[in-house]
C-alpha cells in the first residue's frame, strides 16, 4: 500500500507508456512504420514536458490524432467542389487521360532524353517540344523551364549584367500573384533593380521613353493575370511599348502569367485572356507563362519569342538550373500536340470541365441527391458559380449547379472538417448557412466516392 503511494508521487514521469506499447496499440498504420515510431516518440516525449500525464487511452488519443494530421499532409487525390477551376491550393490544372498514357511510358523506359537517335550520339533535350511549342505560340523559337517564376529570373538574369541592371516596369503591374510571388521581389532576386514609371493607374507610352537610360536593361510587362482595374485608368499598348523598346535596342518581355492559347471567349461565356500568340504578334520579344493554368499542362514555365534570345537563355549556365525533368517534358510534349492536333478543349481536363453543360451537371446533382435522400440532412440543389482561379480572369464567372447541405445533426464546420479528413477528402465551401459542392468541378468519376464520402462524414468514424 504504501510502495505505491511512493509510486503515484511521481505518476507524472511514470505512466509515461513504453513506445512499443503504443505501437502495438496503433496496429498497422499506412505510414512507414520508421515514421510512425518517431511520431510516438515525439508525442511521448512532449507529455514527459506536462504536468498532468492522461492515462493510456488518452495517450493513445493524442498519437492517433497527430498521426492523422501527419497523414492528412501526403499528397493525395482530393474531391474539388469549390468551383475553383485552376485552384492552387489543390494542384492547379489536372492532367487527362491522354497525358498520363504517354507519361506511364516514358516514366517505365529508358528515353531518347538527350540523345539523338539520328546519329547515334548525344542530342537536345526535348527538341520536337520546343519545336511544336514556337508553333503554337507563334514565335520563332520556344523553351521550357520549371514554373513561369523561373522563367522570369531566367529572363532577368539574362538581360541585366554590368552596369545595365534597370527592368523598366509600370506600377500599376507590380502585383503579387498568390503567395510569395511578387513582382518587385523576384526582380530583386534576380539582381535586378526596379524602375518603376507611372502611377498605380496611369502609365503612359512617355514613361517608358523617359525612363530609358545607360542603366536600363530591359522593358517587363506583367499580365494583371489576378484582379482589374476600372475607371481612371490607362496604359499603352503593347505595340507602343513594342516601338519604345524597339527604338532604344532593348528586349521587350512580357510576362502572361496563365497563358491560355486558344481564345478563352469561345470555350465559355468568359473573357478573352491574352495569348502568347497575340504578344509576339504585337512585338513583345520574350513571352513567358505557367504550364499548369489554363495550358492545363503540368508544372512548368513556358518561354517563347525570338530565336536569338531563346538560344541564349539556353547557353546560361543557370538555366541548368531550372530544366524540367523528362516526365515533365513528356506531359508538355503531349500536351503541346493535344493542342496542335484539335483535341485540346476534349482531352485538356481544365478546359473540358469549361465547356460542361448545366443540364449535364443538374442531372448529377439529382442522382446524388437522390442517394443521400436517407442522411439526416436537407440537401438542395442550387446555383453554383464557378471560376477559372489560379489567379486568372477574376472577373469571369460560369455559371454551375451545386449541391447544398445541411447537416441536422452536426454543425457545419464540423460536417466540412469531417470531409476534408475523409478519403478521398473532399473540399467544399461555406456560404448561407449550408455546406456546397459545385459540380463543375468534380469529375463524374468521382460521383460515387463522394457519396460514400458524405455517408461516411455522418458514421462517427470519419
Ligand atoms: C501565376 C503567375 C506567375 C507564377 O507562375 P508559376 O508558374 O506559379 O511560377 C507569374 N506571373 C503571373 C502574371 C502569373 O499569373
Amino acid at each position: 500500500m504504501t510502495t505505491k503511494k511512493k509510486i503515484n508521487k511521481s505518476a507524472a514521469l511514470r505512466s509515461i507508456p513504453a513506445v512499443e506499447k503504443v505501437l502495438q496499440a496503433l496496429g498497422q498504420t499506412e505510414v512507414p512504420r520508421p515514421a510512425v515510431i518517431a511520431l510516438v516518440r515525439r508525442e511521448l516525449a512532449a507529455l514527459r514536458q506536462e504536468k498532468d500525464v492522461p492515462d493510456f487511452e488518452g495517450v493513445l488519443g493524442r498519437v492517433r490524432s497527430s498521426l492523422r494530421a501527419l497523414r492528412s499532409t501526403r499528397i493525395q487525390p482530393v474531391i474539388n467542389g469549390t468551383g475553383i477551376i485552376v485552384h492552387t491550393n489543390l494542384g492547379r490544372s489536372p492532367l487527362g487521360r491522354a497525358v498520363l498514357e504517354k507519361l506511364e511510358t516514358i516514366a517505365a523506359n529508358y528515353t531518347n532524353l538527350e540523345f539523338d537517335l539520328a546519329g547515334g550520339e548525344r542530342g537536345d533535350r526535348a527538341a520536337y517540344l520546343e519545336h511544336n511549342l514556337a508553333l503554337l505560340c507563334g514565335a520563332e523559337a520556344a523553351t521550357v523551364v520549371n514554373n513561369c517564376a523561373a522563367a522570369l529570373v531566367l529572363m532577368l538574369r539574362q538581360f541585366t549584367s554590368g552596369e545595365r541592371r534597370e527592368v523598366i516596369i509600370s506600377r500599376g503591374e507590380l502585383v503579387q500573384i498568390g503567395g510569395g510571388f511578387r513582382i518587385p521581389e523576384i526582380l530583386e532576386a534576380s539582381g535586378a533593380k526596379l524602375r518603376e514609371i507611372g502611377t498605380t493607374n496611369k502609365t503612359s507610352p512617355g514613361d517608358y521613353s523617359k525612363a530609358i537610360g545607360k542603366h536600363t536593361a530591359m522593358i517587363l510587362k506583367v499580365h494583371r493575370s489576378n484582379f482589374f482595374m476600372d475607371g481612371f485608368v490607362e496604359s499603352p499598348s503593347t505595340e507602343e511599348i513594342a516601338a519604345v523598346a524597339r527604338k532604344n535596342r532593348l528586349p521587350f518581355v512580357e510576362d502572361l502569367g496563365s497563358g491560355a492559347v486558344l481564345e478563352t471567349e469561345k470555350l465559355a461565356n468568359i473573357e478573352h485572356e491574352p495569348t502568347p500568340d497575340e504578344a509576339i504578334k504585337r512585338g513583345v520579344d520574350l513571352v513567358c507563362f505557367s504550364g499548369d493554368k489554363l495550358l492545363g499542362g503540368p508544372q512548368a514555365g513556358i518561354i517563347a519569342g525570338k530565336a536569338r534570345w531563346i538560344v541564349a537563355l539556353k547557353r546560361e549556365p543557370f538555366f541548368r538550373a531550372l530544366r524540367c525533368d523528362k516526365l515533365i517534358l513528356s506531359a508538355v510534349q503531349t500536351t503541346v500536340d493535344l493542342y496542335l492536333n484539335g483535341q485540346a478543349v476534349d482531352s485538356i481536363p481544365a478546359l473540358a470541365i469549361l465547356r460542361v453543360s448545366n443540364e449535364a451537371l443538374q442531372a448529377r446533382a439529382s442522382r446524388i441527391a437522390t442517394a443521400l435522400e436517407a442522411l439526416p440532412m436537407k440537401t438542395v440543389i442550387g446555383e453554383g458559380k464557378s471560376q477559372i482561379g489560379g489567379g486568372t480572369l477574376p472577373r469571369s464567372v460560369i455559371p454551375s449547379v451545386s449541391l447544398e447541405l445541411r447537416p441536422l445533426n452536426m454543425p457545419l464546420t464540423e460536417f466540412a472538417a469531417r470531409l476534408r479528413e475523409g478519403s478521398p477528402p473532399v473540399v467544399g465551401y461555406v456560404a448561407g448557412g449550408r455546406f456546397k459542392l459545385d459540380l463543375r468541378t468534380i469529375f463524374p468519376r468521382q460521383d460515387e466516392e463522394l457519396f460514400r464520402a458524405i455517408h461516411r462524414a455522418f458514421a462517427r468514424v470519419p
